[in-house]
């Protein structure tokens, strides 16, 4: 009789099929009791729905550096057939950077007093007033009007020059006619996301703010700052943005006096705190406040530079623009600055039609088309200082380390 040494294997598969069916469903049941001890009998399984996003709307604020409008640079606009100031082909190689954001804000590092007033640059400066309107229509939204040139052409410089800026459509703060006009604190409805907006300088240059009129022009006092600071929170700011004219003129760090005020204006409520004044980029930082309890993320950058002037030397010829995205959570209304964008920014000269002439170019797309071969008015001069820019302007000179900033606050 043949052997049938087939029949072993087979009853023998047939009890490893049992065994295994038999391990299977009590690794089934093993897993069913363990993710569903919940579940209880004549109890419906509850369906697993994903948590509902959160509504949100996030807006973009650009800023820039100052406006020093010495006469060169005015002049390089004037059409000689009209009589205009055209502004805005200086700033027609970052208009998109400008109107692009859903706001954006520069410092008028001049008046605006008219021309009765006589156009002047340093050390007493005044601008054409068609620098409003034309920044207007490159789509600038707000001009900071307190700094050391406030009162550059006296109170009625001062009052002139926010008529003027009004009249362009143009929205400032810093300076007012009337101690009403400064009670008002500044609060922009952008999208749903409250933005309030604060200016203060720590200097006018040796000319004194008038007794009779201290609303003309925001000095910076702790006191003052701290009250309009709370106001805009009651007033219902979502995110508060304070521009400080301070720090030392040409110094690429910032001093104890701009580090000790940073440090009370994200204690007293400030979220974003943009500086002016010391014509050189001075560093970024990220800083984190406890509030209540909650660490909130908090963004100083110490100085953004010029944006635009005739300081053609190393350092002062650039600048930076920053695009700053906040989120707001439309359900229970925290805001929060998402992102950061840093642009470093570079004045260019060049001569055409027989005159000198200035305008304001992004660093890293200026030399992309220098190289490219794409912009004819760049020279391998000018390629040069792009380079030497970017390298200044780059994440190892810009980005300060994060300080913890632990506040215990009511
Ligand atoms: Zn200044």
């Amino acid at each position: 009789m043949p052997a049938r040494p087939s029949l072993t294997p087979i009853f023998n598969s047939g009890v490893a099929v049992v065994l295994r069916k038999f391990l299977f469903v009590v690794l089934v049941l093993l897993l069913s009791v363990f993710f569903c001890t919940k579940d209880r009998p004549g109890v419906p399984k509850k369906e697993i729905v994903p948590a509902p996003e959160p509504r949100q709307v996030s807006i973009t604020i650009a800023a820039m550096g100052d406006f020093l409008m010495h006469l060169p640079v005015v002049y390089s606009v004037k059409d000689p057939l009209t009589g205009r100031f055209e502004f805005g082909k200086i700033f027609s190689p970052v208009k998109e950077l400008i109107a692009g954001a859903d706001y954006s804000i520069a410092n008028l590092e001049t008046r605006l007093a008219g021309a009765a007033a006589g156009y002047s640059g340093y050390p007493r400066f005044n601008c054409p007033a068609d620098l409003a309107a034309e920044m207007h229509a490159c789509g600038l939204d707000m001009f900071l009007t307190a700094n050391n040139h406030s009162l550059d052409k006296g109170a009625e410089g001062v009052i002139a020059t926010i008529r003027n800026l009004a009249a362009a459509g143009m929205d400032h703060v810093g300076t007012y006619a009337s101690a009403e006009e400064k009670a008002q604190p500044f609060l922009k409805d952008i999208k749903g996301v409250k933005v309030g907006i604060l200016n203060y300088t720590s200097s006018t240059n040796g000319l004194p703010v008038p007794k009779d009129k201290p609303y003309l022009v925001n000095l910076i006092d702790r006191p003052v700052m701290l009250e309009e600071i709370k106001k805009m929170r009651q007033a219902g700011a979502d995110v508060i943005i304070a521009c400080p004219h301070f720090g030392t003129e040409y110094s690429r760090s910032p001093g104890k006096e701009q580090r000790d005020l940073v440090d009370f204006l994200f204690q007293s409520g400030v979220d974003i705190v943009l500086g002016n004044h010391p014509h050189v980029v001075q560093p970024v930082q990220f800083r984190t406040v406890t509030e209540n309890g909650v660490r909130k993320k908090k963004f100083v950058v110490y100085s953004l530079g010029n944006f635009i002037s005739n300081q053609r030397w190393r350092y002062s010829d650039s600048g930076l623009l920053v695009n700053l995205k906040i989120t707001k959570n439309l359900d229970d209304g925290e805001t929060f600055l998402e992102d950061v964008e840093l642009i470093p920014v570079w004045v260019d000269t060049y001569q055409a039609r027989g005159q000198y002439n200035y305008r304001v170019l992004p660093v890293e797309e200026a030399i992309k088309n220098y190289e490219e071969g794409s912009d004819p008015l760049l020279t391998a001069a000018d390629y040069q200082r792009l380079k030497q820019v970017a390298e200044e302007l780059g994440p190892d000179f810009l980005f300060l380390k994060e300080d913890a900033l632990e506040i215990a606050k009511q």
